[in-house]
């Protein structure tokens, strides 16, 4: 049987070194708070707000929540932006995005100060993910995934990894972290020839295509360690990853189930974030 990879497990592996961390911030007279700003209540916006909200309270974090109107202007929004981003009480912001049609993250991904930016949406944060500077903020879904393997002890050095997508928030930022971790990385996508093929050569797969259950059993070997970092809806309605879990985990080493896996690590990075952030600011 595979070794099936929790993020619940992960989380609460993280939670003693978060809580210390918030304690030594508090004994200081810092209360560290994320600043979520959000437009309009996008059902998947929603969810993750909830699950940041519950993380963050089971720590004993700040959350403040800013709603804006959906049909906010672009000056409205980013005078509002700005407003957050200078408002000292805040050590951390998620901005959901995309944004509602018509309206530019432009401004908010310029104007943020890199120091507050928990989930790695400026330019300069971006740079330091590239340049492995230890200061810089990566985007939370990609830490989640390192942070994954580390805690089931799978050191990436020598090995091979296959990343199936190249998006700004999960591919390409992944593929610059485990070259930092001396893997071999080969980043797939639609027009990627012999994916298959690929995969099943590969030590590692990380599948954030956002295709359900697209990792079938052809795609992978006996020593196969897969992150599924996709969240899909099927046909049914139910909610998937991109891999075809039920034929997939019985004939490979490790597997992250969807969901209760990557997901579920996602806001205890943005914790870790925020508690970083805050310390940066001090
Ligand atoms: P995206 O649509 O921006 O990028 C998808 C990438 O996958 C593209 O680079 C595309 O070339 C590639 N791709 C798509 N279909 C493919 C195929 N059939 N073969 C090979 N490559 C293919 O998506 P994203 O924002 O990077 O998100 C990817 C998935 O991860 C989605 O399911 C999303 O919901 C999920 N996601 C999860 C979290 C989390 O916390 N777990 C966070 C962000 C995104």
């Amino acid at each position: 049987m595979p070794v099936v990879m929790k993020g619940s497990e992960v989380s609460a592996g993280m939670k003693p070194v978060l809580l210390a961390e918030l304690e030594e911030l508090k004994a200081r007279g810092i209360n560290p708070a994320l600043g979520v700003v959000r437009v309009g209540g996008r059902p998947d916006d929603l969810a993750y707000e909830r699950g940041i909200t519950k993380r963050f309270a089971s720590l004993g974090l700040t959350v403040k929540v800013h709603e804006l109107p959906e049909d906010i202007s672009q000056a409205g929004f980013n005078a509002a932006f700005r407003d957050i981003n200078g408002d000292k009480d805040i050590h951390g912001i998620l901005l959901f995005r995309p944004l509602p049609e018509g309206l530019s993250d432009d401004y908010a991904r310029h104007e943020i100060n890199p120091r507050k930016d928990a989930d790695c949406m400026s330019p300069e944060n971006e740079a330091g993910v590239f340049s492995g500077n230890p200061d810089s903020f990566a985007p939370c879904t990609a830490s989640g995934v390192m942070a994954m393997l580390n805690h089931y002890g799978y050191a990436l050095e020598g090995l091979n990894v296959a990343i199936i997508g190249r998006s700004m928030v999960v591919g390409r930022p992944l593929a610059m972290m485990m070259l930092g971790a001396n893997a071999t990385v080969t980043v797939c996508h639609t027009r990627t020839r012999n994916l298959a093929e690929i995969c099943r050569n590969a030590d590692v797969i990380i599948a954030a295509a956002g295709k359900a259950r697209m990792i079938t059993p052809e795609y992978v070997s006996e020593r196969s360690i897969i992150v599924d970092v996709g969240i899909n809806v099927d046909a049914e309605g139910n909610l998937c990853g991109d891999v075809d879990y039920e034929n997939v985990a019985p004939v490979v080493r490790a597997v992250s189930p969807v969901p209760g896996g990557a997901g579920a690590v996602t806001t205890s990075i943005l914790a870790r974030n925020v508690l970083k952030a805050a310390k940066l600011l001090a």
